[in-house]
């Protein structure tokens, strides 16, 4: 039984409010001292546009590291990015003890070994369906289908009662590849009792239920049978079950499978390790590619959300070293353009048109289906767990909110929606009752920033406006020494009055420095802030919008 006074808590250090970055932690304990679980460690991808230079968002672990002694271990659902992307960043500061299935281990263990330097990170295999303790919690998985093999929900019992983190899943009769989600021990924790479900909310906008990956599978192998030119397939490498769909409908069309991209080599060599791609074919390596009849291949392609630096993208310009297509070639697109990505998608289809080549999307053809689940999967779920507790999570606000109603709908007694770094008590009592410390931090290059640092704020207003560099030098007696020196970076060139901006700028410098009184002349500090000012208002003036300005005032004995 529980000690008196002592009680079961949820936070989410990242993933409410926003798809990406999730990092969700149970507490069991009271205020003074709790053990502490982690679940997923995830990351989110920036767009370049509003973080110039930023690779990755991370989640602000400041609370966990406060927390290490208390935490317990870090138990990770599955394999794709958002879920476990930020463990080389951030585990050596946290040296807890993770746990996970086979797939998602040798996924790591294949993306580790791909990034020259990553720590040596100790991962403890557990088998899927099992049961296995994590300091005061007993952890149970729970087989769900999603878009990557082996994701798990998992049941956390404790002296309160238990709890169902669902994780990413969806309802999917015929998945392809793994067992459909596991109804059966979903009803059985029903029986016995569930105190609070914390669950995937991505598309709890939606309505009815997403077709399966075997109809998916069925639209591809049509594609790919009555194509009469080369096939480019692009798909999310890690949804091993489309590889293997298109790699049986190859077959079907008596076509050779060529992997084209790095991301995609390491999870077929994964998915070969761990059985996912028994009894299918070896695929051939890209340097086959030109020497086969166009209508013997299909080429499994990185690249479906337009990253420049990918496989598709390279052939959309003609710059691949291997491949090339030709008018009459198809290329489909068998993933879904996440938002923020539809400029850089946008290119590469016009890319590949220009070259004359057709391109097959899901919005005319059924060649994709999310992983998450839709209202009718999730009105399944809460009727199965019959949770007296939900909380959404893994949702940007809409797909919270939507959650949340359907959940109030179906019955469920108490809805609780929250946000990142708010600390609920499940039990007993529930509400929030706390908020922890929480936030986002950007990788920038090799180096760890937090978001409030100014670096990428200043990056962002150089690329909007410019540059300018005034060195004024001045004698003792606060006169100029020399004529200021002014570059500008970025700027245009002439004013819409024909004037050069670099004069404009010069005379600003020159006739602001006059204008100051002979005292405050021989004050630098004085001088650089007047002169910054009248530089900016100067160029403003002209080209309505203020640069950068740095001012350097030397003084000339
Ligand atoms: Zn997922
Ligand atoms: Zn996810």
């Amino acid at each position: 039984m529980a000690d008196p006074g002592d009680e079961l808590v949820f936070a989410p250090l990242g993933g409410v409010g926003e798809i990406g970055m999730n990092l969700s932690i149970y507490g069991l304990g009271n205020a003074r001292r709790r053990s502490w679980l982690a679940i997923d460690l995830g990351v989110s991808f920036a767009s370049e546009e509003h973080l110039p230079g930023v690779d990755l968002i991370l989640p602000d672990i400041r609370f966990l590291l406060e927390e290490r002694r208390n935490l317990v271990g870090l138990v990770l659902t599955h394999g794709h990015e958002d879920h476990f992307g930020a463990i080389l960043d951030l585990w050596p500061q946290l040296q807890v003890p993770i746990y996970t299935t086979p797939f998602t281990a040798a996924l790591f263990a294949a993306k580790r070994l791909s990034e020259p330097g990553a720590p040596d990170i100790p991962v403890n295999v557990v088998p899927l369906d099992s049961r296995f303790n994590v300091g005061p919690f007993d952890i149970e998985l729970v087989t769900v289908t999603h878009s990557i093999p082996e994701s798990n929900a998992l049941i956390i019992r404790t002296p309160h009662g238990a709890v169902l983190h669902t994780g990413d899943w969806k309802l999917d009769p015929t998945p392809v590849i793994g067992s459909p989600t596991d109804e059966a021990k979903l009803k059985r924790l029903g029986e016995e009792g569930c105190i609070a479900l914390m669950g995937d909310s991505t598309n709890a906008v939606r309505e009815g239920r997403s077709p399966s990956e075997a109809d998916v599978a069925k639209t591809l192998a049509e594609l790919i049978k009555t194509a009469r030119g080369r096939v480019a397939v692009t798909t999310f490498a890690s949804s091993v079950s489309r590889l293997r769909s298109v790699a049986i409908a190859a077959r079907a069309a008596d076509r050779e499978v060529i992997v084209v991209g790095r991301a995609m080599e390491r999870v077929v060599q994964v998915a070969r390790e761990t059985g996912y791609l028994d009894g299918v074919q070896d695929f051939r390596g890209m340097d086959v590619f030109g020497y086969l009849p166009p209508d013997k291949v299909v080429a499994l392609c990185t690249g479906s959300q337009g990253e420049p630096r990918a496989a598709l993208a390279r052939i959309a310009e003609n710059q691949h070293p291997e491949i090339v297509l030709s008018p009459g070639d198809r290329v489909i697109f068998s993933s879904r353009t996440i938002p923020g990505n539809e400029k850089e998608v946008g290119r590469v289809i016009n890319g590949l048109i220009n070259q004359g080549v057709e391109v097959i999307t899901d919005r005319t053809h059924l060649v994709h289906v999310s992983g998450h689940p839709r209202k009718a999967e999730l009105e399944d779920m809460l009727r199965w767990v019959r949770p007296r507790i939900v909380v959404p999570v893994h949702g940007e606000a809409l797909h919270l909110s939507e959650h949340a109603k359907l959940a109030r709908d179906v019955g469920v007694p108490k809805v609780i929606t929250c946000r990142n770094g708010d600390l609920i008590r499940l039990a007993p009592d529930p509400g929030k009752i706390d908020e922890l410390p929480s936030g986002r931090v950007f990788k920038d290059g090799n180096i760890l920033v937090s978001s409030d640092s100014r670096t990428v704020g200043e990056r962002r207003r150089l690329s909007f406006a410019g540059y300018v560099s005034v060195a004024l030098a001045l004698t003792e007696k606060g006169a100029l020494s020399a004529d200021p020196d002014v570059e500008l970076v970025g700027i245009p060139e002439v004013s819409p009055g024909g004037e050069p901006m670099a004069d404009i700028a010069y005379d600003a410098v020159v006739q602001t420095f006059e204008s100051l009184p002979k005292a405050k002349r021989r004050d630098p500090d004085t001088v650089a802030e007047a002169v910054r000012r009248s530089v900016r208002g100067a160029i403003r003036a002209h080209w309505g919008k203020k640069p950068v300005c740095f001012v350097h005032v030397l003084e000339v004995r």
